[in-house]
């Protein structure tokens, strides 16, 4: 129990200084917007990856939805063979009864014929050969033989008619049977496919609910990251409010300073050391980030080829090494020396939600840092060329975020 109670105290201390860290400097709001960029990056690829399986799936569906259909007709084809088994099955019973028939009249008219060649021969005690051989005359024989063959001789060709009869159903039902094997092989073929066809369907189904839950999967981390967006976005909100405060608070102690020195040059403008633009200030509060003598925007917001710039450039000739003025009060946000994109650059925040953001400053040049308060009109940097960047110039952004480009604002409407 103590050491429970041992590891809540620890565990409580970490989040109030993780809390502490949040709103200090150390978690800076660019690093946030980075650090959700890159969630959102993750965001789109897995999406993309989601995408893909969805598609997998979608046509693994689809074939089993073929495979159904195969299966179905198969299922038809058998249950026709099989009410032709069954049509078969009877004609070869009505055929063994009509031959059971043929045989029963057959083993009658035999039984018949052998009762009256007996009649014959107990009536006259005699047979064909004593009639034969006991004739006293040709005559005779003749004359006996003949009522006796007569008889024998209808009798003889009932039976052949039978036996013909018999032999005619015999065939019919050989025929039969034969074509009822040839429907048995048929439809023990078919069944032999359609059954590997629902092996194939089973599969298929299977790998269907194995791509769902990829699906799943795929859809929780995505969900996972938006909820880790969220919290960075409380984090940035917190952040800036932190920023807010401070600059408020920074503004306030100014006013109460000009009241008590009583000083008359109470404007922003005048208050800086490193002296401003000298120009005028525009209806948002700004004044231009160069000395007036090189305010002339050399390329506005868009390219002469038509391209959004994003910005405007401050790019007169003999600008190499001007001063770059913070346009209005402030507080550093981002202070960064690249060797690519923006160069030396630095982002500062406004009292109004805006941000101003200075590209391309001198190697070494940078005067302030990060989370400093800056008065309209200090320097904060020279005019220079690095980065992505081919000749001197200043390139002047404003944003209503520090992090993205989307929410670039046209800074003529800014400028004085
Ligand atoms: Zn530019």
């Amino acid at each position: 129990m103590k050491n429970i109670v041992k590891k809540l105290v620890i565990l409580c201390l970490v989040i109030i200084l993780l809390i502490g860290a949040n709103l200090s400097y150390a978690a800076t709001e660019t690093e946030l917007n980075n650090q959700k960029q890159e969630n959102n990056e993750k965001i789109t690829e897995t999406e993309k990856k989601k995408e893909e399986v969805q598609e997998i799936k979608d046509q693994t569906v689809k074939q089993v939805q073929e495979l159904d259909n195969q299966i179905d007709e198969y299922e038809s084809q058998i249950s026709n063979l099989n009410t032709q088994i069954e049509e078969a099955n009877t004609k070869i019973e009505e055929a063994t009864n009509k031959l059971n028939k043929a045989q029963e009249d057959y083993d009658n008219q035999q039984k018949m014929l052998e009762e009256r060649i007996v009649a014959l021969y107990e009536a006259g005690d005699t047979t064909y050969l004593d009639v034969l051989l006991s004739s006293e005359s040709v005559t005779d024989f003749i004359s006996s033989y003949y009522i006796i063959s007569e008889i024998a001789e209808c009798d003889l060709e009932l039976l052949d008619e039978i036996q013909n009869q018999k032999t005619e159903i015999e065939n019919a039902k050989k025929e039969l049977e034969q074509s009822k094997k040839e429907l048995t092989d048929a439809k023990a073929s078919k069944e032999k496919v359609s059954s590997e066809l629902q092996t194939s369907k089973n599969e298929k189904a299977n790998y269907v609910e194995e791509l769902s839950e990829e699906e799943k999967q795929l859809q929780a981390q995505i969900d996972e990251i938006k909820k880790d967006n969220v919290a960075i976005d409380a984090q940035i909100k917190a952040y800036q409010a932190e920023l807010q405060r401070k600059l408020e608070e920074q503004r306030k102690q100014e006013q109460e300073n000009n009241k008590n020195n009583g000083s008359s040059n109470g404007s922003n403008n005048g208050s800086s050391s490193s002296g401003s633009s000298g120009g005028s200030t525009s209806s948002s509060g700004f004044i231009y980030p160069v000395p007036s003598a090189y305010s002339r925007i050399t390329t506005g917001w868009y390219y002469s080829d038509g391209r959004v710039h994003g910005a405007v450039d401050f790019g007169s000739g003999g600008i190499n090494g001007q001063p770059v003025y913070a346009v209005a009060d402030g507080i550093v946000v981002l202070a960064q020396a690249l060797t690519t994109s923006y160069g030396n650059y630095v982002i500062i925040m406004h009292y109004n939600g805006l941000y101003t953001l200075y590209a391309h400053g001198q190697a070494g040049s940078i005067m302030v840092k990060q989370g400093q308060t800056v008065k309209q009109g200090q320097q904060i940097m020279k005019v220079g060329n690095t980065g992505n960047s081919f000749g001197a110039h200043l390139h002047f952004e404003v944003r209503t975020s520090p992090g993205t480009y989307n929410n670039r604002q046209n800074p003529y409407n800014y400028l004085p």
